[in-house]
């Protein structure tokens, strides 16, 4: 069965038990930046417009179970309420009998932000009695929590079971509709750019694109594994020396699935990452005492050129230390080349998201996704938890 989504709901005045994820950045109770916040609006806004009444619960940080002051809610209600333009009400917990009677007494257009799920122990263990506590909540179950969707935690899927009617909120559903759709039967060629600080983070990531795309190109310091595993020097450049026999394994794997493997043919080096880039080599002569930070102009060149043609592209992972100016280079050429060649763009990780946004180049892609784990456990061609729980509510 598939899941359901907002729109196929009919919500008008029913309370709706919605996990969203605030898990915003904070600094002593002020919130540095309200992306995931603002992220969530569009159901909101869409629930409230039908007449829904809304119980909002969310995670923040990692309390392991004690009410930590500093990681409650509140300020992320308070910010909420500033967006919305309308009261949202602070409960003083997540579960019990008060909070069930604030629930309860809740009107058609009323909010009530729940504190912290992770005071609670039971949230993390998906322990069955605070799931109950927690449904009593709401009527109905919208999950809107992409970042949070790999954890099987209470709120994320153990709540849902005691549902007789459960959906994703817009966002998952765009999440769903671009990683889980439009990347099921992608437009081709398909073209896999994978970059970023280590192979370790992204091994099954790698082996789930191989069976799927038409290319993968490999950047970011990830590289280094590959080219040190194919015999040459790579300085004192971040490499895994544990996963040489791993990376030839995937350049074997590419070779058995016809899958065309693009590595870099030079790269700009320093001897630090904060340094100044101190020069361009080859592949084959990296000097001993320096750092691979980005990929050279040569490769720059190979990149854009093997996506000039993509149909859809995917990317996760920088092709250099882009936080210096200097190694950035790299990542914009190619996200310049995502964005103006493949029909379909999709990137995600949280670095690479960052990357783009620096760069102002975040609105050039089809889609940018807001999980970081997440996302890449749906790379590796999982079915994430949450959105199980979902499909078995919906049977
Ligand atoms: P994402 O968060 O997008 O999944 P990662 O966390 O895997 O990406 O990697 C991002 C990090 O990798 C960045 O901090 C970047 O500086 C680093 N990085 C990329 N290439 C290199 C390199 N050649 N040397 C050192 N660090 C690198
Ligand atoms: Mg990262």
């Amino acid at each position: 069965m598939s899941i359901r989504f907002l729109k196929h709901m009919d919500v008008k005045g029913k309370r709706l038990l919605i996990r969203v994820d605030f898990n915003v950045p904070m600094d002593q109770g002020v919130i540095r930046e309200d992306m995931r916040i603002r992220a969530s609006l569009p159901t909101l806004q869409t629930a409230l417009e039908q007449g829904a009444s809304l119980v909002l619960c969310s995670h923040m940080g990692s309390p392991k179970g004690q009410v930590i002051p500093e990681l409650s809610l509140k300020p992320a209600a308070e910010h909420l309420a500033g967006l919305l333009g309308k009261p949202v009400l602070m409960a003083p917990d997540c579960i019990g009998p008060e909070v069930e009677k604030m629930a309860q007494t809740l009107q058609p257009g009323q909010i009530l932000m729940l504190e912290n799920l992770r005071f609670h122990p039971g949230e993390t263990k998906n322990d069955p009695e605070f799931c109950r506590q927690l449904a009593r909540l709401g009527e109905i179950y919208v999950n809107d929590a992409f970042g949070t969707s790999h954890r099987a935690h209470a709120s994320t899927t153990g709540v849902a079971a005691h549902f007789s009617q459960c959906c994703a909120g817009l966002l998952m559903q765009k999440e769903w509709e671009y990683l889980g759709l439009t990347l099921a039967d992608p437009q081709r060629p398909y073209v896999a750019i994978s970059g970023g600080a280590k192979v370790s983070t992204k091994l099954g990531v790698l082996h789930n694109l191989l069976d799927k795309v038409d290319r993968l190109i490999i950047g970011g310091a990830m590289a280094n594994t590959f080219i040190k595993s194919l015999g040459f020097a790579v300085g004192i450049s971040l490499v895994e020396n544990d996963l040489l026999d791993e990376a030839r394994k995937i350049m074997e794997k590419a070779k058995a699935k016809d899958v065309a493997l693009y590595l870099p043919v030079d790269f700009v080096f320093a001897p630090d990452p904060k340094a100044q880039a101190a020069g361009v080599c080859p592949y084959q002569n990296v000097p001993a005492d320096q750092m691979i930070l980005d990929i050279g102009p040569a490769t720059q060149v190979l990149f854009a050129e093997v996506l000039a043609t993509a149909g859809t592209a995917v990317w996760n992972g920088p092709m250099g230390a882009f936080e210096n100016p200097d190694f950035a280079q790299g990542s914009l050429t190619v996200a310049k080349a995502v964005a103006e060649n493949a029909r379909v763009s999709i990137v995600g990780g949280g670095d690479t998201d960052a990357m783009l946004h620096a760069a102002k180049m975040a609105d050039k892609v089809s889609f940018i996704s807001t999980g970081g784990g997440a996302f890449l456990e749906f790379m590796e061609g999982k079915e994430l938890p949450a959105f199980k729980a979902l499909r078995e509510c919906s049977k």
